[in-house]
């Protein structure tokens, strides 16, 4: 997990409204944070190894006025935590952000470095990025959807990116597959955010990009396309949550929170769904069989479910971790309940395992600790 968070303002805020959004997104754990601003219509990279505040503190050295920024805090899967690696990154006319991985980034690499191409980080991510360039570069045509759609299809793997081109430098175009990605809606300016708790401070109106869409965003408009580039009309959303539930509140890390916070957030469970009579559309007494499906701790928490389900229903249940069940035969027939347990309901491999289940027609329930979209 990492984060995103994206700004086109108005005013020329945009660094300080991203740095804030990215604090927002702190508990989603990372090593290394970094923002790519736009200032006089020139990119400029700022990046830090370790906390935001190391970024901070890089930024308070310097006077910026910013119309639009894109910024993120990495979670390392393809490269050390590095400065060198940090998001942003910036190759010929693209600059961009990138959660998720690109699976394929080898065989791009390996094309790109035959046409020359050369590389400062060890990560998927530049490899990306230098891909869109190069669909950039060699296209006479500059219609920018056009060139993502053409590299996206390239890409094998998942992602959440906000982009921006040098020659368009007050737009931020975002897409995403299996990794997420809203887009947030305010009077002052527009945001790409990876969840709706990093732009809730400044705005509860968002909307939801799925698989496959794209959005162009500037401080003025937000124009979504479908998967075909044509304009589509989406629904928008009002978040009415608290702002204040995503912050520390005063724990000294969002574990201890977490933990903490167990007995009222069971009583609000009880409350939300134990109040009708359907209890989240499944009886239990009609299914022969129950596969809980997670990895690590979320896995472990299966594994107390185990006991309970078997003692209280009796209905057997087996517990596997999702990275071996998606991959194996799938024994699954009309009364197997499938319960997929994800802490940030973000999980590829049990995201994987929760379509692969779908695939075989089996009842899904998914337990995550994320926001309600
Ligand atoms: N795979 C990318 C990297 O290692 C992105 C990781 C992330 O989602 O933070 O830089």
């Amino acid at each position: 997990m990492c984060g995103i968070i994206g700004y086109c303002s108005k005013k020329q805020n945009a660094k300080d409204i991203a740095i804030a959004g990215l604090k927002n997104l702190e508990y989603r754990g990372y090593d290394s944070a970094g923002i790519a601003t736009c200032e006089n219509n020139t990119i400029k990279l700022y990046k830090s190894k370790g906390k935001i505040s190391n970024l901070e503190e890089k930024l308070n050295k310097v006077e910026i006025q910013s119309s639009t920024a894109i910024a993120h805090t990495r979670w390392a899967t393809h490269g050390e935590p590095s400065e060198t690696n940090a998001h942003p990154h910036k190759v010929g006319s693209v600059t961009l952000v990138h959660n998720g991985i690109i699976e394929n980034y080898i065989e791009l690499k390996n094309f790109l470095k035959n046409k020359e191409v050369t590389f400062k980080s060890s990560t998927d991510t530049e490899v990306a990025c230098a891909y869109i360039n190069y669909i950039y570069q060699k296209s006479n045509d500059k219609n920018k959807l056009h060139i993502l759609k053409t590299a996206c299809n390239e890409f094998r793997g998942s992602y959440a990116f906000s982009i921006i081109f040098d020659d368009e430098p007050n737009t931020i175009y975002a897409t995403r597959k299996d990794s997420p990605l809203i887009v947030g809606l305010n009077d002052d300016g527009n945001f790409s955010a990876s969840d709706v708790s990093a732009i809730l401070e400044f705005t509860n109106k968002y909307i939801l990009l799925e698989y496959g869409e794209y959005a162009k965003i500037t401080s003025n408009d937000v124009q979504i396309f479908n998967e075909n580039l044509e304009p589509i009309e989406k629904e928008i959303k009002i978040a009415d949550w608290n702002a204040t539930e995503y912050k520390k509140n005063g724990y000294e890390h969002y574990m201890l929170k977490e933990i903490n916070e167990q007995p009222e957030v069971v009583e609000k469970l009880f409350k939300s769904y134990f109040a009708n009579e359907d209890y989240l559309g499944v009886n239990i007494s009609n299914y022969s069989e129950i596969h809980i499906v997670a990895c690590g701790s979320a896995m472990h928490a299966g594994m107390v479910g185990k006991y309970l389900f078997e003692n209280f229903a009796s209905i057997p249940v087996t517990v596997e971790i999702a990275s071996e069940y998606r991959y194996k035969k799938q024994l699954i027939t009309p009364t197997t309940l499938v319960i997929i347990i994800s802490q940030s309901g973000e999980t590829a491999d049990s995201l994987a395992a929760l379509r692969i289940a779908k695939e075989h027609g089996a009842k899904v329930l998914a337990i995550v600790n994320a926001t309600r979209l």
